[in-house]
């Protein structure tokens, strides 16, 4: 069996890894010291590109265009990086089998890889329709998107099926992203969900209200309360019919499924101590097992704002969490020590003309500030959360870059206010004399 040592390897070669790799470089890394270890064909890449820029029609978004860490405004790491830093990409090896104990991983293909310290980075995968046993749940032209060889399987789907219908299940930030991009592709999209309103785990009804109107002004039909239960095919096999709870039944040439994900962990079940469907950490990333460490959505860490142990499925943490990372790795290898790590949750989406970011804690009472009109030409509103007594969550769509810097500190800073209408009267200038 081939056998293959590095002093550091970084498992999963996503956003987490790439700005590790960066990090490694920026800290000092001697050559064949690292390698990034992938089941993916490609170098570590922005992968919230994959629902946006990937599908348009016009202005498509391709590798190595969005390699990171052009995301965040870096240096792009194209292949050609790794191979002058002399950091190894190992592509298309599937990780079957970790070994904490003896420091080894088995590939699916035999090789055995040894390593000093250990960086998981497995990100997390999609929940299926076939997991809850959906009947024609296999049917072909059901889509999940996570890694780019989806985004061409369904790339593929929308150029076959030009002008067709196209059903997207699941009323989330991906879901939304995915509606907007088949509708700007020229299909007639259909939005199915079982909540009251779209991301339920963030938005208000207010704030809701203004997508789902925004939405419906650009012919896309939502169809809330029920859930799809099975999926009828044509003579190919492909999908025809969505059939709905409620008994309804939506045509569909193409259907995109986005109900959620979950962190690929099960390599260390049993391994390492787990918390909150997570591979806990402290605030340094190490886990409860010497010299291996888990970040970006593996990772269950102190939210020190907060005080409580949380898990992040976002690119901002993604690349935070493994500088953070390697950053305690260095600092340790000299005796050293860093800041624990002190995290702001941020996550944004961007579909149609619009984008919106959000930072803090969506908990409390909620008030929306703005024109939040769907047919205003200027849709510029916001939300704030409060929570005895204090500001700890901020939302804005269509913020300035000074804006939403606005906010991002007003959620750092948890200032007092005095009441709601305050706050709503007051809005974004609010945030403004923060
Ligand atoms: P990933 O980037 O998922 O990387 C994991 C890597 O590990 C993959 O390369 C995978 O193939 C590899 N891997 C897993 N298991 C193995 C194994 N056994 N062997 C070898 N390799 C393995 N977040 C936002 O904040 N805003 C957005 O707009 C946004 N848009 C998104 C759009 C899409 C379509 C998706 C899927 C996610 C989006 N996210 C967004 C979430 C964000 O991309 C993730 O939180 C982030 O990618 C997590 O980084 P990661 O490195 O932990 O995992």
């Amino acid at each position: 069996m081939a056998e293959k040592h590095f002093k550091y390897i970084i498992l999963g070669g996503g956003v987490a890894a790439g700005y590790a790799a960066r990090e490694f470089d920026k800290q000092g890394v001697k050559p064949g010291e690292l390698a990034i270890i992938s089941k993916e064909a490609v170098a570590p890449y922005e992968r919230p590109a994959l629902s946006k820029g990937y599908l348009f029609p016009e202005g498509t978004a391709r590798l190595p265009g969005f390699h990171v860490c052009v995301g965040s405004g870096g240096e792009r790491l194209a292949p050609e990086w790794y191979k002058e830093k002399g950091i190894e990409l190992i592509l298309s090896t599937e990780i079957v089998k970790a070994d904490l104990s003896s420091k080894s991983l088995s590939s699916a293909a035999g090789e055995l890889f040894k390593y000093d310290i250990l960086i998981i980075a497995t990100g997390s995968t999609v929940i299926r329709l076939t997991d809850f046993g959906v009947q024609g749940a296999d049917a072909k032209n059901i889509f999940y998107l996570r890694e780019i060889d989806d985004a061409d399987k369904l790339v593929e789907a929308i150029k076959a099926k030009k002008n067709g219908k196209a059903v997207i299940v699941g009323g989330g930030y991906i879901g939304l992203e995915l509606s907007a991009a088949l509708k700007i592709n020229n299909l007639d999209v259909t939005m199915v969900y079982p909540e009251p309103w779209c991301m339920p785990r963030l938005f208000t009804a207010d704030i809701a209200k203004f997508y789902e109107g925004y939405y419906a002004n650009k012919g896309i039909k939502i169809v809330k309360g029920t859930v799809a239960v099975g999926f009828s095919t044509n003579d190919n096999g492909e999908v025809k019919e969505v059939h709905l709870k409620d008994g309804r039944v939506l045509e569909a040439d193409i259907v995109v499924v986005g109900v959620g994900g979950r962190p690929l962990t099960a390599l260390f079940k049993g391994q390492l101590a787990e918390e909150k469907g997570g591979i806990k950490t402290d605030g340094f990333f190490k886990t409860s097992v010497p010299d291996v460490y888990a970040v970006g959505d593996t990772a269950t860490f102190p939210l020190k704002l907060y005080g409580e142990l949380r898990r992040v499925e976002h690119v901002d943490h993604a690349r935070k969490s493994a500088e953070q990372a390697v950053k305690a790795i260095k600092a340790n290898e000299e005796g050293k020590s860093v800041e624990e790590y002190d995290y702001l949750p941020y996550f944004y989406s961007r579909a149609f003309d619009l984008s919106w970011q959000f930072y803090g804690d969506n908990v409390g009472d909620a008030v929306t500030f703005g024109d939040s009109d769907p047919a205003s030409a200027q849709h510029k509103f916001g939300s704030y959360w409060i929570k005895d007594g204090k500001v700890v969550g901020a939302f804005l769509e269509s913020g300035t870059p000074e804006e939403n810097k606005a906010i991002a500190k007003v959620a750092r800073v948890q200032p007092p206010a005095e009441s709601l209408d305050q706050l709503s009267k007051e809005g974004l200038a609010f945030a403004s004399k923060i």
